[in-house]
């Protein structure tokens, strides 16, 4: 093949259709049972986007934006699905694309100049160039507690969420993790279950989705503009345009802070990414963030019942934002329920897993299923899980032991021609991920093109331009509030994990201007050959 692809998400499907209507030979491997990625694997009750439909969705071909409606603010896991599997369906990607089969190996044969790819099904291909859309919330993460294997009820990952539908009706279920994906599936679990008991370790910034139908006319209106309107999103910090900040928080009123701070909690059109760009020093000043941090503590007060539990819930170890902030439907509502109940892991961590449920330090509870919302060994996590070597057979986690070395988030120096599609050093996760997979894809076909136009057999990232590039991605952590939470964003959920700032921090559009500026310079900190 001239291209492997490693994955069948939104990432590799567009890869397949950019880079087959180029010309090439494309195979696309997916260890799923179809396409579609995150929104095949997180079927749990409640999973939704939280991007505006508006702004989640390929940008790639004007017919399919004009054609495809969209229903909701946010659109729920069954319709992402639906809208991915008409993609693969419209542009024909199905025969190039091979389900069920893993990658587990990917080697760079130097005299070849080739790679070697191998899957679990015994598949063995070779390709000029090799695409990792393998995914950055794919690999997914259990706690390290002992036990799992004697628990004698059921368990589930929200992110191997099982086909069949699964029913709590009457059970004891307890739910682990209270990221966005346990803010999504614990109000829906609590509807159905007997008794409901969630096992927070950290509390987190939920903000009210204020999720609604789409307004007809709202709809027209940006498909009537629409490339204006992905055009900033592109420019902008996050991927989803907002009007540009011209004031410290610090410099305006209580009143006025408060104000703001309104429209984006009970505003319609509110997102949680407003919280943020409302300010210019959101994410740069403590003093700034605290201001939202404790706007948000106050609603939690204010609907939270019981002022333990609300105490509970309300986040204090770090700032606004530097998680990802959660998108909620009663989230803190929920906990008023009389079934429903907060067990605090920072005062009684889980001990072990017992055979009829969970035991902290404190007391066992008994349960019929665990719904672990435990999240993703993030960013790296599904490249680590790939055995890729490079020159001289240097594996990439050794190369990587000590946190990943990128150039501009997509290279890597000695693993030629080789890409990692909103890789680590990319804006990535914090980002709206469609307008920066778009990116990856067009440059990675444009990088391409440029090679076969030239007659180049290779691209690979030189170790001084990796290294600059590394140095300015921790740079600019350094320079933000990021640093101070224990995030998956610096690897802090994963026991052993280098301590790395993963993510690119310098905003979407500056990255787009610097990723086009290399390429307008010949592909500076190329070598080429
Ligand atoms: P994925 O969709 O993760 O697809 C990667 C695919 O690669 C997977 O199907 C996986 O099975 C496959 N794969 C991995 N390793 C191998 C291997 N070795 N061999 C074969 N196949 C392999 N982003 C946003 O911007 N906005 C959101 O609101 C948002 N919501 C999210 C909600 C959830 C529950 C999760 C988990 C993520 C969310 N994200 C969101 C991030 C989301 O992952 C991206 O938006 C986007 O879907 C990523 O597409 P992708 O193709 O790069 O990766
Ligand atoms: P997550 O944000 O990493 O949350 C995992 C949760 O599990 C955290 O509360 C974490 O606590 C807890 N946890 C992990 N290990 C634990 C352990 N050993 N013991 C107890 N608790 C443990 O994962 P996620 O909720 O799946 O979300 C991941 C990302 O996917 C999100 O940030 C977002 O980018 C995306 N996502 C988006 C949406 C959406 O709204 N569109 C929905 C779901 C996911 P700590 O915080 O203490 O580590």
């Amino acid at each position: 093949m001239d291209v492997v692809v490693v994955g069948a998400g939104m990432s590799g499907l567009y890869a397949l259709h950019r880079l087959r209507g180029a010309g090439l030979t494309v195979q696309v491997f997916e260890a799923g049972g179809d396409v579609g990625g995150t929104w095949y694997w997180n079927r749990y009750p409640g999973a939704r986007v939280d991007v505006k439909s508006m702004e989640y969705n390929f940008s790639f071909d004007p017919d399919l934006e004009q054609d495809w409606e969209w229903t909701e603010k946010y659109p729920p896991q069954e319709q992402l699905r639906r809208y991915f599997d008409h993609v693969a369906d419209r542009f024909d990607l199905r025969r190039d694309i091979q389900l069920k089969t893993r990658v587990i190996e990917a080697v760079y044969a130097e005299p070849a100049q080739r790679w070697l790819v191998r899957t679990d099904r015994g598949d063995e291909v070779t390709a000029q160039y090799v695409i990792m859309a393998t995914g950055c919330l794919s690999a997914a993460k259990l706690p390290e507690v002992p036990g799992l294997e004697r628990f004698t009820g059921r368990w589930y990952h929200t992110g191997h969420w099982p086909e069949e539908a699964v029913d709590f009706t009457g059970e004891r279920v307890g739910v682990v993790g209270t990221g966005s994906s346990g803010v999504h599936v614990i109000p829906l679990i609590a509807r159905q279950a007997a008794e409901l008991t969630v096992f927070q370790r950290t509390p987190n910034f939920v903000i009210p989705a204020n999720n609604h139908p789409i307004d007809p006319e709202h709809q027209r209106s940006v498909k009537s503009n629409y490339a204006q309107f992905r055009q900033a999103n592109r420019e902008s910090a996050f991927g989803t345009a907002f009007p540009l900040a011209t004031k410290s928080a610090l410099q305006v009123s209580d009143e006025e802070r408060t104000a703001y701070f309104d429209q984006h909690w009970y505003g319609p059109d509110n997102h949680p990414a407003g919280l943020l760009v409302g300010y210019t020093d959101m994410i740069t000043s403590r003093e700034a963030n605290d201001t939202v941090a404790r706007y948000v503590r106050d609603r939690i007060a204010e609907i939270v019942d019981d002022p333990q539990v609300a105490a509970t819930l309300q986040p204090v170890d770090h700032p606004f934002g530097t998680k990802r902030p959660c998108v909620g439907t009663d989230y803190y509502e929920t906990y008023n329920l009389p079934h429903v109940n907060l067990v605090d892991l920072r005062k009684t961590p889980i001990t072990e897993i017992t055979p009829s449920g969970i035991r902290t330090s404190e007391q066992e509870h008994s349960l019929d299923a665990i719904v672990f919302a435990t999240g993703f060994d993030a960013i790296t996590g599904a490249l680590s899980r790939i055995d890729i070597r490079g020159r001289g057979g240097l594996a990439l986690t050794e190369k990587w032991a000590e946190g990943p070395r990128t150039y501009l988030g997509i290279a890597v120096a000695g693993f030629p021609n080789l890409f990692t599609v909103t890789g680590p050093g990319s804006p990535s996760v914090l980002s709206n991920m469609a307008v920066s997979i778009e990116q990856h894809i067009e440059w990675v076909a444009d990088v391409i093109a440029a090679l076969r136009e030239r007659g180049a057999a290779t691209f690979e990232a030189t170790i001084e331009a990796e290294g600059a590039w590394t140095q300015h991605v921790a740079d600019v952590s350094r320079m933000t509030l990021y640093p101070a939470a224990d995030s998956y964003y610096l690897g802090a959920n994963v026991p052993g994990k280098p301590r790395v700032f993963l993510p690119y921090a310098g905003g979407v559009g500056l990255y787009r201007e610097k990723c086009d500026e290399v390429a307008a310079n010949g592909y500076e900190g190329f070598t080429i050959a």
